[in-house]
């Protein structure tokens, strides 16, 4: 069977998704989510004319000043009907509603008060309307002003708020089982006598699925013993997605796919043209969707991040899941690529993406050193430094958190 390249294994697996429905939730609880249907506004921001600052709100157009004091306007207050006369000035402060008929705010320290007389000595305003804030300036009842599949952040939580809403349409973030397999595994910090390892993979892809808001309802480690892996699996069925780490190749002690199939499971494909990560299975079982990552820590880091958390982020609802790439430039020469996209570990600085020295697939330390993977694509000829090339950062990824 030939090996599947990433981008069509990416869109494969996606189709596979279908994002959960959503929920209304708080403003506090939707932050980090993706918003299920566009955002349109409930109110005019702002609602009337504003004052941008402390000073004094006049009808600059009919006269420069002097003017006459005749009042105060603070945020919160609601003009009278009353318009403001020619030469007269109201005292007013930022976010205040302007008075009807002024149509500027001379700024206070522009001005020097003689009693009840005001009278401009510094720069003036220039022209009608400056340090007004224009009613619906910022947007108006019913504009959209969110997306479908946007990500929540603080700032769209802001304007969430601002437009009148306490309750946001959001998916839930998709149910994620982890099973670590392999007999040489001991949960970290357990004793680890000669033959043994700490299983990091658990640990590492649990902070992946819940930094891009998976949730994590159940992780374990399972030794190579092909009724424990059918029944673990069988067991995570009732997850969206179960995501499994070593045994996915064709050794003998390699049983993903075997024990997916003995727990009543379908192999959708497997095998991608990629280095690190080859051995990567793609599968179903019930309801759920099977993604069955390398072993070797650096390939279940970059698969995990070009497949599993796209695969979250697209359940949960985003308009754009797949990591998105952008140019740098190489910081060192690199080789010609075979016939697998190559992700190089490397360091991104300035723009410049240098690979890290130690690139096997197993050395976590310098991936743990990594900021972004530098993309060699199929087929590339060697490369000198200073050249473009594409890199995904480890923000673009999902890794940061
Ligand atoms: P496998 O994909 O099962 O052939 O494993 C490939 C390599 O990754 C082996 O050296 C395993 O010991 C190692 N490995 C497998 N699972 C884990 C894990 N959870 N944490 C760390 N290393 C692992
Ligand atoms: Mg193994």
């Amino acid at each position: 069977m030939s090996l599947l390249p990433v981008e069509e294994a990416q869109a494969r697996l996606l189709a596979l998704a279908t994002p959960l429905p959503p929920t209304a939730l708080s403003l506090a609880q939707a932050v980090g989510g993706y918003l299920a249907a566009p955002l349109a506004a409930r109110r005019d921001q702002p609602w009337t004319d504003l004052s941008a600052m402390d000073g004094y709100a006049v009808r600059w157009a009919d006269m420069p000043g002097p003017w006459r004091l005749v009042g105060e306007m603070a945020a919160g207050a609601v003009p009278s009907g009353d318009a403001l006369a020619a030469g007269t000035a109201m005292r007013i402060f930022t976010g205040a509603p302007m008075p009807v008929g002024a149509d500027t705010v001379i700024l206070q320290e522009d001005v020097t008060a003689d009693g009840a007389t005001i009278r401009l000595t510094g720069e003036g305003p220039g022209a009608p309307g400056r340090h007004v804030r224009p009613r619906a300036s910022d947007f108006g009842a019913s504009d959209t002003l969110l997306s479908a599949g946007m990500r929540l952040g603080p700032a769209q939580i802001a304007l969430a708020a601002l437009a009148g809403h306490a309750m946001l349409p959001v998916r839930p973030g998709p149910r994620v089982a982890i099973l670590s397999t392999g007999d040489e595994l001991v949960p970290p910090g357990a004793p680890c006598p000669p033959g043994k390892l700490p299983a990091s993979n658990g640990a590492m892809l649990r902070a992946m699925i819940e930094g891009v808001g998976g949730a994590v309802i159940d992780k374990r480690l399972i030794p190579d013993d092909l009724p424990a892996v059918t029944a673990a699996m069988r067991e995570a069925a009732r997850a969206d997605i179960i995501v499994t780490s070593g045994g996915a190749s064709v050794g003998d002690h390699d049983l993903i796919r075997p024990a997916l199939e003995g727990a009543g499971g379908t192999i959708d494909f497997w095998r991608i043209a990629m280095r690190p990560g080859k051995p990567l299975i793609v599968g179903r079982l019930d309801q759920a969707i099977v993604l069955g990552l390398p072993g070797n820590p650096v390939s279940a880091l970059v698969t995990g991040a070009l497949f599993l958390l796209p695969l979250i982020r697209h359940f949960a609802g985003a308009a754009a899941p797949l990591p998105r790439p952008r140019t740098g430039r190489l910081g060192a020469a690199m080789p010609a690529v075979g016939n697998r996209t190559d992700f190089v570990r490397a360091t991104l600085k300035d723009g410049i993406a240098t690979p890290i020295g130690f690139q096997d697939s197993a050395a976590m330390r310098a991936a743990a050193q990594a900021n972004a993977l530098i993309i060699r694509p199929i087929g590339a000829p060697a490369a000198q430094a200073g050249e473009e090339t594409q890199v995904l950062d480890w923000p673009s990824l999902g890794l940061v958190g």
